[in-house]
C-alpha cells in the first residue's frame, strides 16, 4: 500500500479544526486530528508546506518509522505545532492501519483491558445555586465523575465557568477560545481564589455526599507553595484530583506541592513529549498523565509515555475538551480502551455542527464511554459539511493583575 494524497482540512463548525485526511492507493483513508487552540494556523502550515509532500509515496503500515522520520529528520524536536502534526499523521495511519486489518483500532493496541471509560464532564457556575445546578444537570447526562469551576468574588471573568459573560457579549461557555480580533483580557488574584475554592468543595460535598468523584482545575495559575497550601485545604473534600497547580514547565516545582499535601495530582495537557514527564513519573510527583493523543505525536508516542507512567502506578487523564476533535477524542478512547493504567477521561461534548461535519461511532452510556466497534477509528468526515464551515480567527484569552501585570492564563 502507498500513501497518494493527504489533504489538511481546516473548518470551523462550532469552533476550529485542523483535520489531515491521508489518502492510499488502495482507496483506505485515514484521519488525523492536528488542532492547536489558538494557533490552529500554524499547525496546518507545519502540515501543507513541510510534512504532506514527505508523505507521498511512504507505506502507511510502517507507523513507527514515519513517527520517528518526522520526529528526527526535523532536526528542532518537540513543540506544540511540529508533535501536534506528527500526532495528525500517526493518528491517520493508525487509522488505516485498523481499517485494512478490519478491526477498531484498540484491538491493535492491545484489545480491551476494560468494559467502558470512566469519563468526568466538566459542572461550573457563577454561584452555588448555579453550580449545583450544572452538577445536577452532569449527572442527569449520566456524568458519574464531575469537575467544579466556579467564579469567584472580586474576579470579573475566571477560566471554566460556563455561565459568566465572555468579551463578545455571548456565554462564555466551556470553550475559552473565542472569535475575537484580539485575545480576550481577564482578571486574576491568587489570593481571593484561594480564601474561595475550599468553601465551594465544603457546599459541593454536604450537597452531594462523599461518594462522588469531584475534580478541578487550577490552570497552572499558583505559584509551588500556593499550590501546597490550596491541595492541603482541600484534602478533607477527598479530590480525585487537583490539575494543572503550577505553571507546566517547571517539574521540580510539583515535588514541594507533593510533601506538602495528599491530593492527588494531574499534569501534562500542554506537554508535548516524555521528556516533560521524566521527573514527574520517575519520582512519583504526580498522579495522572493528562496529556491529548493530539498535542503528544499521537497514539504512538502516548502510548508509550502512558506505558512509562505504568511503571510508577501513575494512571492516565487523558486531554478531552472540545478543543480535541472527534478525531482526536476517537484516538483517546481507543487509547483508554486498551492499556492497563487508565485513570479517567475528560469528556466535554461537541456541539451540534461539528457532529454534523464529523461521523462518529462511539457511545455514552451511564457515565461510561467506548470507542464502538467499527474498523478503524470510527470517524469519518463529510468534507461538504467542512468546507461550509471555513476557518474564524479565535484566541484563547489571557491574564492580568489588578496591577495591570501579565499573570498565567
Ligand atoms: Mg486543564
Amino acid at each position: 500500500m502507498q500513501i497518494v494524497a493527504a489533504d489538511v482540512i481546516v473548518s470551523s463548525p462550532d469552533r476550529n479544526f485542523v483535520t489531515l485526511q491521508i489518502t492510499t492507493d488502495e482507496g483506505i483513508t485515514g484521519l488525523g486530528d492536528g488542532t492547536l487552540n489558538g494557533r490552529e494556523l500554524a499547525v496546518a502550515s507545519y502540515l501543507k508546506d513541510h510534512v504532506v509532500p514527505l508523505l507521498i509515496g511512504r507505506d502507511p503500515h510502517r507507523i513507527e518509522d514515519a513517527w520517528q522520520f518526522l520526529y528526527r529528520s526535523a532536526y528542532w524536536r518537540r513543540g506544540p505545532v511540529t508533535m501536534a502534526a506528527i500526532a495528525a499523521v500517526d493518528v491517520a495511519l493508525w487509522d488505516i492501519k485498523a481499517k485494512a486489518a478490519g478491526m477498531p483500532l484498540y484491538q491493535l493496541l492491545g484489545g480491551a483491558s476494560r468494559t467502558g471509560i470512566m469519563a468526568y464532564g466538566h459542572a461550573s457556575g457563577r454561584d452555588t445555586e448555579e453550580l449545583f445546578d450544572s452538577i445536577r444537570k452532569h449527572l442527569a447526562l449520566g456524568y458519574r465523575s464531575i469537575r467544579v469551576q466556579t467564579a469567584v468574588p472580586g474576579i470579573n471573568a475566571v477560566y471554566g465557568v460556563a455561565a459568566q459573560p465572555s468579551a463578545d457579549g455571548t456565554r462564555y461557555d466551556y470553550e475559552p477560545a473565542q472569535r475575537t480580533p484580539l485575545p480576550a483580557e481577564e482578571d486574576w488574584d491568587t489570593r481571593a481564589y484561594l480564601r474561595h475554592i475550599p468553601s465551594v468543595f465544603e457546599a459541593v460535598r454536604s450537597e452531594f455526599g462523599p461518594e462522588l468523584p469531584l475534580l478541578h482545575d487550577g490552570h497552572h495559575r499558583m505559584t509551588p507553595i500556593q499550590a501546597a497550601r490550596l491541595g492541603k485545604s482541600l484534602e478533607p473534600y477527598d479530590l480525585f484530583w487537583l490539575e494543572d497547580c503550577t505553571p507546566a514547565e517547571n517539574q521540580d516545582a510539583l515535588r514541594l506541592v507533593r510533601h506538602h499535601t495528599t491530593t492527588p495530582l494531574a499534569i501534562g495537557e500542554i506537554f508535548n513529549t516524555v521528556w516533560d514527564y521524566q521527573t514527574l513519573i520517575q519520582e512519583q510527583l504526580i498522579d495522572y498523565v493528562r496529556s491529548a493523543v493530539t498535542h503528544t505525536g499521537g497514539i504512538t508516542a502516548l502510548k508509550k509515555i502512558l506505558d512509562f507512567a505504568a511503571q510508577y502506578q501513575v494512571k492516565s487523564g487523558i486531554h478531552g475538551p472540545t478543543d480535541i476533535s472527534p478525531v482526536g477524542m476517537a484516538a483517546a478512547l481507543h487509547l483508554d480502551l486498551a492499556i492497563h493504567n487508565f485513570g479517567i477521561q475528560e469528556y466535554m461534548q461537541h456541539g451540534a455542527l461539528t457532529n454534523e461535519v464529523f461521523q462518529q461511532s462511539f457511545s455514552f452510556e451511564d457515565g461510561y464511554l467506548h470507542p464502538g466497534e467499527q474498523p478503524g477509528l470510527g470517524v469519518e468526515i463529510d468534507l461538504e459539511a467542512a468546507a461550509a464551515h471555513p476557518y474564524q480567527a479565535a484566541y484563547l484569552p489571557f491574564n492580568r493583575l489588578k496591577d495591570g501585570t501579565v499573570h498565567d492564563w
